[in-house]
């Protein structure tokens, strides 16, 4: 993984969660506090900002510098987890060479287990890990078992998707939604909103 993917893959990311700026939004404001979308927002355009000086470094290194822009600019409670996302998968990267999709896939299990540790959350909260934890999952089997990286994008897709849904009839045990009991069934969670759309964008750089 170089430096000048991530930048490409954080713009195309930018470009979706912009697109789904009225799903987002609603969703937050529906079992939130309706500011989920202008956090995204926030981080995405100040990691833009960034593009430039990324180049700079190797992947892990990018991606740490990443994490701590976001830890100060996203704020609310998915700042600190998605900062701890890119933390989580630069350590893993500092121990490899040169990074093979397992690679890449160890790296993401490894984001997604520093948010896990942040939050102190687990998958059937309501969240964002709904998505994350089986995208991981996904992921490092399909790498495992040798499928290219177009199968593996495919693939990755439909978990999301598959993920995202899943949050619809949970009560939420973490997050402000954690204070509505029943009443959040029947809504989709928005973190898992927002990651449902990074990894569809992400994937679809790929399949390009
Ligand atoms: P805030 O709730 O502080 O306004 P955001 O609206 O930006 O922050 O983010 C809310 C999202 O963060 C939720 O939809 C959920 O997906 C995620 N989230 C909240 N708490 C946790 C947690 N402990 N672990 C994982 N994800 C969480
Ligand atoms: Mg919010
Ligand atoms: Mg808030």
């Amino acid at each position: 993984m170089q430096s000048k993917w991530i930048n490409q893959a954080a713009l195309k990311i930018q470009q979706s969660i912009l697109k789904h700026e009225a799903d987002i939004e609603c969703l937050d404001r529906e079992i939130g506090d309706g500011d989920h979308y202008i956090n995204m927002k926030r981080g995405c355009e100040a990691i833009s900002k960034m593009a430039e000086e990324l180049e700079g470094f190797n992947a892990p290194d990018a991606l740490n510098k990443i994490g701590m822009k976001l830890l100060s600019t996203i704020g609310g409670a998915s700042g600190p987890l998605f900062a701890s996302f890119f933390m989580g998968m630069s350590k893993h990267l500092k121990s490899v060479e040169t990074a093979g999709n397992l690679d890449i896939a160890l790296a993401f299990e490894a984001g997604v287990h520093a948010i896990m540790q942040r939050g102190k959350a687990q998958a059937g909260e309501k969240t964002m890990l709904d998505v994350l934890i089986p995208v991981a999952e996904n992921f490092k089997q399909q790498a495992k078992n040798g499928q290219s990286a177009n199968e593996i994008a495919d693939a990755l897709k439909l978990v999301a998707s598959q993920g995202l849904e899943s949050t619809r009839n949970m009560l939420a045990t973490k997050g402000r939604a954690s204070g509505l009991g029943e009443r959040a069934i029947g809504h989709l969670d928005a973190g898992a909103k927002s990651c449902q759309v990074m990894v569809h964008a992400v994937c679809d750089l790929i399949l390009e």
